[in-house]
């Protein structure tokens, strides 16, 4: 059971660049597809691959690309499960993130200040720098009219006005995932949003995966009770307790994959922890 694996990605784009930062979480189509055909065991379900049966693949967001991943899977035979986030579902919201990155790959800006880091280039190493500081401030925002308005004030100082995100970054509505579900996709749940819970109390950690686990169970999707955190890194802390949550996924690189064992949150909690593995191509 030890030598299971369980794999995150994100998604699909046609032709992977390297140099584009709404790629660098995605994998190449036709790499990915190449994978799945060759590779001589078909991937399982989360709990048959937690009960030793095989290995699990998951993919994280509700954005266009995870839902294409998902569906080559299925394709392939392959059982798969997407990690979604209500709050972007419902509300047709956009994940900030790829917002930043669209922000960052659009401009033609030759200097940007941003929380004391300046862009006196476009090199993408300047624009990575960038993007992690406008993240942190973003993530410490807890209204959402301030969060839209770093995003607006960022496109403004790059010059970025009126471009829509790539089609691969769009999000998925209720019916798309619903689709997925019936191509035999399971929907888990990614948190009611993808806030950094890091930063958040307790209650509203509990809240988050409660409502997600809620809404999930509402329109048909929530026969399991996984959570994968937002962002992959943060482990329950040894004062929450989940009833909505049977194992609490990450995907820290830090940590070794598989199962976190004889920790002492984890005598104090319902959630087992299990650290993902990203699937490298
Ligand atoms: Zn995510």
């Amino acid at each position: 059971m030890q030598n299971l694996t369980i794999y995150a990605m994100h998604g699909v784009v046609d032709t992977l660049d390297i140099n584009c930062l709404c790629h660098r979480t995605m994998h190449d189509r036709t790499l990915f597809a190449n994978h799945l055909a060759k590779r001589p065991k078909k991937y399982v379900t989360i709990n048959d691959a937690l009960n030793g049966r095989g290995d699990a693949l998951t993919i994280d967001d509700a954005t266009v690309a995870a839902k294409e991943a998902a569906l080559l899977a299925r394709s392939h035979g392959h059982e798969v499960s997407l990690f979604a986030n209500p709050y972007n579902v419902v509300l047709q919201k956009s994940y900030f993130f790829h917002q930043i990155n669209m922000l960052l790959d659009s401009t033609t800006a030759t200097s940007i200040a941003v929380s004391g880091v300046s862009l006196p280039s476009i090199t993408l190493s300047e624009k990575v720098k960038v993007k992690k500081k406008i993240k942190e401030q973003y993530c410490r925002l807890s209204m959402e009219g301030e969060r839209s308005l770093l995003v607006a004030e960022l496109a403004a100082q790059l010059g970025v006005t009126n471009v829509p995100l790539p089609r691969f970054l769009a999000t998925l509505s209720t019916e798309d995932l619903t689709y997925l579900r019936k191509q035999g996709v399971a929907i888990e749940n990614h948190g009611w949003s993808h806030a950094d819970y890091s930063r958040l109390s307790d209650a509203c950690v509990k809240l988050e995966v409660e409502d997600g686990q809620q809404w999930l169970m509402a329109n048909g999707f929530g026969q399991n009770y996984h959570f994968a955190v937002p962002f992959g890194h943060p482990l329950p802390t040894r004062h929450q307790a989940f009833p909505h949550c049977t194992v609490w996924f990450l995907e820290n690189h830090n940590i070794p994959p598989g199962p976190i064992g004889k920790g002492i949150w984890r005598q104090e909690t319902t959630a087992k922890v299990w650290n993902r593995t990203q699937l490298v191509l």
